[in-house]
């Protein structure tokens, strides 16, 4: 066997993996795709008692506590580490690195003329973990770091078998089984493959699954910094018409504060900042972010993303599923797209398990229909709320501005809204009511994506 496989199953239990031969091993589910919704799946599914093949074209190296945050963050909200919990891996996100943020605001930059016409703040939602009795809203951890904890999860579960630094070149599909075939030529057969290879999967290609993509106008600059002053509690996104400008605080070392910045604008402007020296970068942020943003001192990382809506046709054919980025892609405005592959990889398990008790094939309609049911309907809800947002805030027309400012200030200040926004960021619920969309929807003028 490979060095680079590392294979922890020693236990029998319902099932059991066979090796047929040395290149050939049979498991209950083989999931392509170790990221952070795959890594999840792999440790709730063996934690059911599942056979568990988990497969990533990547090694990941440990963690070294010296080292400077990555780039990539994400805001993990408290139904997130509900789950993390569950799954084993949060003890380890904490032993690492992870920022509390306990207050969340939201405004946006006004017109001279609008700032003199509402009373100061009034625009201004500021959501307090305290003021709903929580200690917190959510976390600020880094992908990487929720990653290598996920591993460490799964490492620990009999039931998985880790292949990294392996990926899949081919599926064949037969009325029992998948197979796959790895760049060295093994064999993984499955009675059910999830696809969990993120918004580009070649999972998804391979299974012949379609999928409606939209591109936004607007980029992302994502920039890792340290500033003066001490660590914040705080996470804040202030709107522009060319894009909004976002604070992310991340856990500070000995003498550093850092955090993430995040800045949407039109490409153009994206390559722009990307080709600046680092002072001159620094001066261009601490010039167009609101004066919130603390002096910072130093920039380590910087990277663009473009920004897409992508949802898939469907989330199964045959024995393949989808879940997490691989099913849907959606603007990161409000830091949903982990959570919501989070809460796919619940509602998987969940289905699968049932199925099993219930006598059924895994990788049957029944189960995998069930599944679909559940997510596409959620997932779609929070794109049209994350295209909502988009729209609303990417256009600088008068009447619309004023609209929005009266909203952020309903959203802050009406008991009932202000609540159930929160919920919706902290994760309770899992997106805005069906009611409050379709309300908005109505109220704002149709506007193609781009
Ligand atoms: C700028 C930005 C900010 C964001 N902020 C947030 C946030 O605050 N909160 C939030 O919830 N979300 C956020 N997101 C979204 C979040 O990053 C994604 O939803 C998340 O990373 C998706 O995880 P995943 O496991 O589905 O896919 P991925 O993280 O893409 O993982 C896919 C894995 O599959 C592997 N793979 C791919 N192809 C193969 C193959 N053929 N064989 C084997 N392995 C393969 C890859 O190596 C990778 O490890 C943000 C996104 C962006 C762009």
């Amino acid at each position: 066997m490979d060095s680079s496989t590392i294979s922890l199953h020693f236990q029998s239990y319902a099932t059991e993996s066979v090796a047929d031969t040395e290149m050939n091993q049979t498991f209950d589910i083989a999931i392509v795709g170790a990221g952070m919704v795959g890594a999840a799946l792999a440790t709730g599914l063996a934690q059911e008692g599942f056979q568990v093949a988990l497969i990533d074209r990547e090694t990941l190296a440990p963690f070294d506590p010296d080292s400077t945050p990555d780039l990539r963050v994400s805001a993990l909200s408290a139904g997130s580490e509900r789950l993390l919990r569950h799954w084993g891996a949060w003890g380890a996100i904490e032993s690492m690195r992870l920022c509390p943020y306990r207050r969340l605001a939201v405004w946006e930059a006004l017109s001279p003329m609008l700032a003199r016409l509402l009373p100061d703040g009034f625009n201004r939602t500021v959501f307090d973990a305290t003021k709903l009795g929580r200690s917190h809203l959510g976390h600020i951890v880094e992908n990487g770091v929720t990653q290598r904890a996920l591993w460490e999860a799964a490492r620990s579960q009999a039931r998985v078998t880790l292949i990294q630094g392996h990926e899949v070149r081919s599926l064949e599909q037969d009325p029992d089984t998948a197979t796959l075939q790895l760049d060295d030529d093994r064999l993984i057969k499955a009675s059910l493959v999830i696809g969990a290879d993120g918004a580009r999967s070649p999972m998804r290609e391979m299974a012949h699954i379609g999928l409606n993509r939209d591109q936004y106008a607007q980029q992302a600059l994502v920039a890792t910094v340290a500033h003066e002053g001490p660590a914040q509690d705080i996470t804040w996104q202030a709107f522009q018409p060319s894009g909004p400008r976002a604070y992310l605080p991340l856990a500070a070392d000995r003498d550093t504060a850092w955090a993430s910045l995040v800045w949407y604008d039109h490409p153009d402007c994206i390559k722009t900042l990307l080709s600046l020296s680092d002072d001159d970068f620094l001066k261009a942020v601490q010039q167009a972010f609101p004066s919130e943003l603390p002096h910072l001192t130093r920039v380590t990382a910087r990277g663009s993303f473009p920004l897409f809506r992508g949802h898939a046709q469907r989330y199964f054919n045959g024995r393949v599923v989808l879940a997490g980025d691989a099913a849907h892609t959606i603007n990161p405005l409000a830091g949903q797209g982990v959570n919501l592959g989070f809460q796919d990889a619940e509602a998987l398990i969940h289905h699968l398990t049932n199925a099993r008790t219930q006598g059924q094939d895994i990788g049957g309609e029944a189960a995998l229909s069930a599944y679909e049911r559940e997510r596409r309907p959620a997932n779609q809800r929070m794109m049209l709320a994350m295209d909502l947002f988009y729209h609303a805030f990417s256009n600088a027309r008068p009447p619309l501005h004023f609209a929005r400012n009266i909203g952020l200030a309903l959203a802050g200040h009406l008991p009932f809204a202000r609540d159930e926004v929160a919920r919706y960021a902290m994760g309770l619920d899992e997106g805005l009511s069906a009611r409050l969309l379709r309300w908005l929807d109505r109220r704002l003028p149709a506007f193609p994506i781009t």
